[in-house]
This record gives C-alpha cells, sequence and structure tokens, in this order.
C-alpha cells in the first residue's frame, strides 16, 4: 500500500529539504498501531520543522507534523481496535518519530487519545496542538483559583493558534480577557472570539521595570521574552501566569519581584509530554467549554501539498486563527 506524506529528509550533501512524496507502508515506524490520518495542522513547530529554521527534526528521513486526528485502521494495542477516533499530540511525534503530514501514521497507542463525542476529526485538528495548549494553559489557571470575577487575564499572542483557542475558551467560561496583537487591524475579530479589550503588543514587548501596575488576575503566555517578563511584572497580587511559547524569544528577561512582593506564581506549560490523565481531560474540556461554531469560523482547510506553504506562512505571522491540513487531500 502506498500513501502520501510531507517528507523531511537531507540530500546527498546533507542539505536540508521538504517535500511531497508517495511512500510504501513498508516506511512506516514502529508502532503497536496504525491510523488513517483525516487531518492534520500547521503548528509553529511545523513551521520550524518543514522549513528547517530551527533543528527540531531530528531522525532523517521523517514525515512531518506534530498532531493528527483519525480512525484505527490496525492495533495491537489492548485499548484500540479498528474504526476507534483519535487524537494525538506530542511524544515526538513529527520530530524524532514520523507524523500527521501523512495519510498513514505508525504510533504507540499509549500515545492515543480517545476523540471526545461532539468533536469531529477536522474541528480536532481545528484544535490542534495549539489549542490543546491553550486549554492546558487555562486548567492551570483554574487549578490556580483564579476565578472570573478575580479581574482581568492578559492572552498574549492573540492572533496565534494558542491565542485565539485561549481568548474564546477563557471568554466562554466568562473571563474579561485583554487580548495582547501586534495586528491591531485584527482588533473586532478577537473581539468576536471573546476578547473585551485589545491591546498594542508594543506596549508589552520593550524592556520593562521589574513591577508595574497590577492589572492581571491571570495571564496566558504564548510569546515569551520581555513581554512575559512584562507580563509578570503586572500581574496582580497572587494572580498566575501560563507560560507556553516563545514567539518572541526563549529569553526571560525578568526579575525576582513579583515572585518575592506580590507572590504570583509562573506554570510552565508542556504539551509534549504531559501525562496521558491530564490530555483526556483537556480533550474532554475542548469538546466542552470551546464554542466550535466560532471555531469552525476561524477555521481555513488546506490540502496536504500547500502545508509547504502554509509551514513558512506561520513562521511570518501570517496566519490568523486555524489552519487545518485535510490529509486526504494529497
Ligand atoms: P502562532 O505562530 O500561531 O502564534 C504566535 C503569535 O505570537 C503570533 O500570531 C503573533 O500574534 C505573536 N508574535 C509573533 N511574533 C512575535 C514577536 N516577535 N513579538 C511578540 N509577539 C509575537 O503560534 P502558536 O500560537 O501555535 O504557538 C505560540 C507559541 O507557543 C510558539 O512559540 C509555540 O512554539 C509555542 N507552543 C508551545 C507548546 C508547548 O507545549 N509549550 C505547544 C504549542 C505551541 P499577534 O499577531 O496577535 O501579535
Amino acid at each position: 500500500m502506498t500513501f502520501q506524506a510531507i517528507v523531511i529528509d537531507k540530500d546527498a550533501n546533507g542539505r536540508y529539504r521538504a517535500e511531497q512524496r508517495v511512500l510504501a507502508d513498508e516506511a512506516l515506524p514502529e508502532g503497536d498501531v496504525t491510523v488513517g490520518v483525516q487531518y492534520s495542522t500547521i503548528n509553529y513547530k511545523d513551521g520550524l520543522a518543514i522549513t528547517g529554521k530551527a533543528p527540531v527534526v531530528r531522525k532523517f528521513p521523517l514525515v512531518a507534523g506534530i498532531d493528527f486526528s483519525g480512525v484505527v485502521e490496525q492495533s495491537t494495542h489492548p485499548e484500540w481496535k479498528p474504526g476507534d477516533r483519535v487524537v494525538l499530540n506530542g511524544w515526538g511525534v513529527g520530530e524524532s518519530h514520523s507524523g500527521g503530514l501523512g495519510q498513514l501514521a505508525r504510533v504507540k497507542g499509549d500515545w492515543l487519545v480517545p476523540l471526545p463525542d461532539g468533536l469531529s476529526a477536522r474541528q480536532a485538528m481545528a484544535i490542534g496542538t495549539a489549542g490543546y495548549t491553550a486549554m492546558l494553559c487555562v486548567m492551570a489557571l483554574e487549578k490556580h483559583g483564579v476565578r472570573p470575577a478575580d479581574g482581568d487575564i492578559l492572552v498574549t499572542g492573540a492572533n496565534g493558534g494558542v491565542g485565539t483557542v485561549a481568548i474564546s475558551l477563557l471568554g466562554k467560561l466568562g473571563y474579561r480577557v485583554v487580548a495582547s496583537t501586534g495586528r491591531l487591524g485584527e482588533a473586532e475579530f478577537l473581539k468576536q472570539l471573546g476578547a473585551a479589550e485589545v491591546i498594542d503588543r508594543g506596549e508589552l514587548s520593550a524592556p520593562g521595570k521589574p513591577l508595574g501596575k497590577e492589572r492581571w488576575a491571570g495571564v496566558v503566555d504564548a510569546v515569551g521574552s520581555h513581554t512575559l517578563a512584562n507580563a509578570c511584572a503586572t500581574t496582580r497580587y497572587r494572580g498566575a501566569v501560563a507560560a507556553c511559547g516563545l514567539a518572541q524569544g526563549m529569553d526571560f528577561p525578568a526579575s525576582v519581584a513579583p515572585f518575592i512582593l506580590r507572590g504570583i506564581t509562573l506554570y510552565g506549560i508542556d504539551s509534549v509530554m504531559a501525562p496521558q490523565a491530564l490530555r483526556r481531560e483537556a480533550w474532554q474540556r475542548l469538546a466542552r467549554d470551546l464554542d466550535l461554531a466560532k471555531l469552525d469560523a476561524i477555521t481555513r482547510e488546506i490540502s496536504l501539498g500547500e502545508a509547504l506553504q502554509a509551514g513558512q506562512d506561520i513562521l511570518d505571522g501570517k496566519i490568523r486563527g486555524r489552519v487545518v491540513v485535510n490529509v486526504s487531500n494529497g
């Protein structure tokens, strides 16, 4: 059997390249479950993998795609049988194990999560790893005890994948959301998603003071660097910040002042190796708490071949909302 896939490889001269290829099923890696992939998406990390801009791919050749949704075709794993609807995020898939930008994937059954009732395979990838990470951030704030009555929640990188889903979730849960963006022209879009207020990301992205006016009961930060430092410096007494991204930079040029003078808490959010129980909770919550009509409205569908260009576009900040890759459309 053959299938189409986006393959990352190095040529004879060691040059990095990504291209669409037809593969035989013998090319599938080891694993106890084979999945017929229906949808994948383009995450920031997929952009890095497709363009080679950062060394996220650690094995060649490799099918790209850090997440997918689809239907089990074959299984020797006790939990899964043919016909089961599944979703996968992370675990090194699309980095060191062939991933979701191919029509077939073979993975460990322990990595799979059942697709909750009420979510289609397309909606699952419209949520994608970005949306699932946004849910992990929201759950961290909730577990900290941040409630809608406590005050504003800042969401940075508002027009990105994490940002759009975080705004939508928080808005539906009753929080007052302040969205920080470099694309103020999209303010109306962000308000329709659930933001009460939109601010220019320039307010947060330059080097700032160790402490500023207390503004946020909670923060979902997808940006890192000075933005994260300034978000911490302006978080209210005993508030919480959930940090998941590095769109501005990997550095964290902050001081301890907000931690030791205001008792704020900084939660690190990792989606890749998150334990199964947390993943299942996040996916159940997404099925329950996300406005799926809004999700559908911000989702654009592309073919497998178009994933190569979309990988560059996400790094260039040209993607608004969610892009799903209809993998069956080669
Ligand atoms: P996107 O590219 O979709 O969104 C990132 C957003 O950040 C952009 O849309 C833009 O928002 C903003 N941004 C971009 N560049 C800058 C800059 N130089 N300074 C300030 N803001 C900037 O990515 P995702 O939402 O999918 O992911 C966001 C981050 O989270 C990435 O760094 C990604 O690697 C990380 N991530 C981490 C995960 C984890 O497990 N921890 C899982 C998933 C993602 P706007 O145009 O509104 O300003």
